[in-house]
């Protein structure tokens, strides 16, 4: 999957891919191209930004130069999906990720300053923020959805069972995780998970993804993909119930 991004800060893209998103990269399963609008400029300065229209403090970035941008990445790349990172946009989540990783390019307009001239909206498909406060950058907003989506491709994370039952790939949050020892300063591991038993952790899991869901995002619950037991579990829950796995 192709990955392309706007940005005048080019390296703190590069930087950033490190570990398994350098690996996928370097196994060819993604690519990921920072283009500068600064090299669409023409003049001396290379000016990317300007006062605003009207007064105001701050200055916004030009819109030619994004345009420019877009256009160079369209003529080779003319699948691509375009999207400006804005905290206007809709709120980035697991499903837009999903979305995403099926599409076989998409580039991440990232604005800086006091943000971009309005009129780029014509020339981009979606607008997308990542959650209701204000970044410095888009080019953080990029990381976050880049990983988040390049992690759904194939490949790119060893264990795919690990992404099948993480928080959110079915609408609830995960179960808690433990590894050794079995006592630190008091605290021990649920027997349940030291028994062998793969069908009472398998119960114990759901169990605990409906319990912690319910606790902490019940708005989650509204739209998840409830079995029967999940609804007996759920009841237990709701009604304080302990749950004998
Ligand atoms: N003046 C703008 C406003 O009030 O909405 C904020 C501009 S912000 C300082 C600079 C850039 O960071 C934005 O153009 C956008 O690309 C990016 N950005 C900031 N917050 C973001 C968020 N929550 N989601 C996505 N991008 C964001």
């Amino acid at each position: 999957m192709r990955f392309w991004v706007i940005t005048i800060f080019p390296e703190i893209v590069y930087a950033s891919m490190i570990s398994v998103l350098r690996k996928a990269i370097d196994r060819g399963l993604i690519d990921v191209k920072a283009i500068n609008p600064r090299d669409f400029t023409h003049d001396r300065h290379r000016t990317v930004d300007d006062e605003p229209y009207g007064g105001g403090s701050g200055m916004v970035m030009k819109v030619e130069p994004i345009v420019s941008a877009i256009n160079y990445v369209k003529e080779r790349d003319p699948e691509t999906r375009v999207i400006l990172l804005t905290p206007r946009g809709k709120v980035f989540n697991q499903n837009i990720a999903k979305e995403y990783s099926k599409l076989p390019s998409l580039t991440f307009i990232c604005g800086r300053y006091e943000g971009i001239d309005d009129r780029v909206s014509y020339f981009v498909d979606d607008e997308v923020s990542i959650g209701d406060f204000v970044l410095s950058g888009g080019e953080y907003a990029f990381l976050v959805i880049f990983d988040a989506v390049a992690r759904l491709i194939p490949g790119v994370v060893g264990d795919a069972d690990s992404i099948a039952e993480e928080s959110f790939s079915d609408g609830l949050l995960e179960y808690p995780q433990y590894t050794r020892p079995d006592y630190f300063m008091g605290y021990g591991v649920p027997e349940v998970l030291r028994s062998g038993n793969h069908e009472r952790i398998r119960r114990w899991r759901r169990f605990m993804r409906l319990k912690i869901t319910f606790e902490r995002r019940p708005d989650l619950l509204k739209n998840a993909k409830l079995t029967e037991e999940d609804r007996l579990f759920l009841e237990a829950v709701i009604r304080g119930r302990g749950y004998v796995y």
